[in-house]
């Protein structure tokens, strides 16, 4: 059978070089004899795997020195509660902007630890924008400020900032690290689950300043604290080592054939825009968001008909296309273009599109 163009928002497509290459090394790797799967995380062989994926990492998104690098488990959802038990233990307040299912999911598991004061949200309107942020709610005295960068549900992205001052900014990135260049020196925090643009599920990467390290409060169960895996290389227990080591590769493909972040982040605005471009010139389709606030990864659309949704989602995955229909909690069709897309696969979906409304008018 054919590969497909896999849209899915997560676990998502990996670049078939990424996959061919770790199908090349899957019973002996190198000269280790064995599969990385069966090597002990403790021996050198997986030591320099580890290392060089966290180096790769620091490369890519320019990690300045002072921040340390995690490769945890308990996926994105374990960091709602990570995060707290860490960070809130100054005065026990955080800010967080509400855009969406995981930032309330964060401010719920949050609301256990600590007082979550939500300064902005957007739940009006399905969460199909950012909210203004109006600097005057937000606490000076907050232990951190929560966002989610891009909504993968519902296809928003903060284009700017919060200007939260000395508060530490905590960002999930869930769905769109490494899909553009940032500037992690202006976070305190950055977190993600791996399975969207680095690679399978099972590995949580978490960046976090150095100062931010070691303030957990006592209750905090010991595979929670960020001390812990920070001064065991993230080897307090056993780590995901095959998911660790699929994301070397990914790293590597991103370096090597992308170019890197800033290469890939043109390429994603390509990506997008020409999905956007036909959606707005459509008398079928019509994208969900709205200008600034549009995410470059996930991009939901709708025909205004139920019936119609199902048919262009059954269409289109007969026709090698697949997982386009959108959340369960907003229907329609939500397109996952994370980095591992090819521009020919949303191409080819445009065209598919095209071809839809013709037949279909
Ligand atoms: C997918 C996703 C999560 C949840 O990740 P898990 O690894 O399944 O816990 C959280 N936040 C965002 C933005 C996501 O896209």
């Amino acid at each position: 059978m054919n590969r497909v163009y896999n849209f899915s928002a997560g676990p998502s497509v990996i670049a078939e070089s990424v996959l061919k290459k770790a199908q090349a090394e899957l019973v002996c790797y190198g000269d280790a004899g064995m599969s990385v799967m069966e090597m002990s995380h403790r021996s050198p062989a997986y030591q320099s795997i580890i290392d060089e994926t966290e180096a790769l990492l620091r490369q890519l998104l320019n990690i300045p020195e002072n921040y340390s690098v995690l490769f945890l488990q308990g996926g994105a959802s374990s960091q709602f509660a990570m995060i707290p038990l860490n960070l809130a233990n100054g005065s026990g307040k955080i800010d967080l902007a509400l855009t969406g299912q995981w930032a309330s999911k964060a401010q719920q598991e949050a609301s256990k630890y600590c007082e979550v004061n939500v300064v902005a949200s957007s739940k009006d309107k399905t969460y199909s924008y950012i909210p203004e942020l109006d600097k005057s709610k937000f606490n000076p005295d907050a232990d951190y400020f929560h966002i989610c960068s891009n909504n993968t549900i519902y296809g928003t992205r903060f284009a700017t900032l919060p200007d939260c001052g000395n508060v530490p900014l905590v960002a999930d990135m869930s769905s769109c690290i490494l899909s553009e260049e940032i500037d992690v020196s202006k976070y305190g925090l950055i977190f993600a689950g791996a399975q969207k643009n680095m690679g399978p599920a099972g590995l949580t990467v978490v960046i976090i300043r150095n100062d931010l390290i070691g303030k957990h409060r006592p209750e905090t169960p010991t595979m929670f604290r960020y001390d812990i895996h920070k001064d065991n290389g993230s080897m307090y227990n056993t780590p995901p080592t095959y998911s660790i080591y699929i994301c070397k590769l990914v790293l590597e493909w991103l370096r090597d054939e992308i170019g890197g972040v800033a290469a890939m982040e043109k390429i994603n605005h390509e990506k997008a825009a020409l999905l956007y471009n036909y959606l707005d010139e459509s008398e079928m389709f019509k994208a969900t968001v709205q200008g600034i606030d549009r995410s470059y990864m996930n991009i939901p659309f709708i025909t205004g008909n139920e019936d119609l949704d199902k048919a262009f989602v059954k269409a289109a995955s007969a026709n090698g296309f697949v997982n386009l229909k959108g959340h369960r909690s907003v229907g329609g069709m939500r397109a996952s273009i994370y980095n591992a897309m090819p521009i020919e696969g949303v191409k080819a979906l445009v065209d598919f599109m095209k071809k839809f409304e013709a037949e279909n008018k």
